[in-house]
């Protein structure tokens, strides 16, 4: 099973690829967690993709490009894998194309501006599992600390307000156009993805289950 999944920053996309990819067991690629462990290294490109990060802008296609063909040809992508947070744009969805990937449903998770930035301004995670909590919907017991192992939690700097913004205009630009792109994709040709519109609206479980029912 070959998935990707499409959404604004903040629709849920992470919570539901933990669980499609336990479900269908394929990894979860997600060229943000890619890029953040890259900025955490010690190489030379670390600062740029920092910068471009905090900034709410998108790294340079040809490296993003680079990246997950290079991670789908390793051995646990053979059944299938799901991508988060990647193709960003047209350019990026050709290029998958182009190396004749075949993937099964691309699914396109749907939430308005103004809940989408209440939810990420509020976000907070614990950097060393991933964890994450949110200040009014699921706080955590102890205000600031992790549940499990008691250590402080972080807002991530991308996802303060300003930056929300910013990834909302960049994906309203470049990503949005996607969608037509796979829409049309799939009234063409019946080998092409099978395109889902999902509303991100409700629980996790009434995402996943919204979900899962037009993919069994
Ligand atoms: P995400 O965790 O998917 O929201 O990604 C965080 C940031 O990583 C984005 O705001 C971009 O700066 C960068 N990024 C992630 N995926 C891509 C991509 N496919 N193309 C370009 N930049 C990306």
């Amino acid at each position: 099973m070959r998935l990707i999944l499409l959404g604004p920053p903040g629709a849920g996309k992470g919570t539901q690829s933990v669980f499609l990819t336990k479900y269908f067991h394929i990894p979860q690629i997600s060229t943000g967690d890619m890029l953040r462990s890259i900025m955490q290294s010690d190489s030379s490109i670390a600062n740029d993709i920092k910068n471009i990060i905090n900034a709410g802008k998108l790294v340079s296609d040809e490296l993003i490009i680079k990246l997950v063909i290079d991670r789908i040809s390793q051995n646990d992508c053979q059944n299938g894998y799901l991508l988060d947070g990647f193709p960003r744009n047209v350019f990026q969805a050709q290029a998958l194309e182009k190396i004749n990937i075949k993937i099964n449903f691309v699914i396109n998770i749907e939430l308005s501006e103004k809940i989408i930035v209440d939810r990420i301004s509020g976000r907070l995670i614990h950097p060393a599992s991933g964890r994450t909590y949110h200040i009014n919907l699921k706080p955590p017991i102890n205000q600031g600390i992790d549940d499990i192992t008691g250590e402080p939690l972080i807002q991530r700097d991308d996802d303060k307000v300003e930056t929300v913004k910013n990834r909302l205009s960049i994906y309203y630009q470049k990503t949005k156009p996607l969608i037509d792109y796979y829409l049309s994709l799939s009234k063409l040709n019946n080998n092409a993805p099978k395109y889902l519109q999902i509303s991100g609206l409700g629980t996790v479980e009434e995402v996943r289950d919204r979900i899962l029912s037009h993919i069994l």
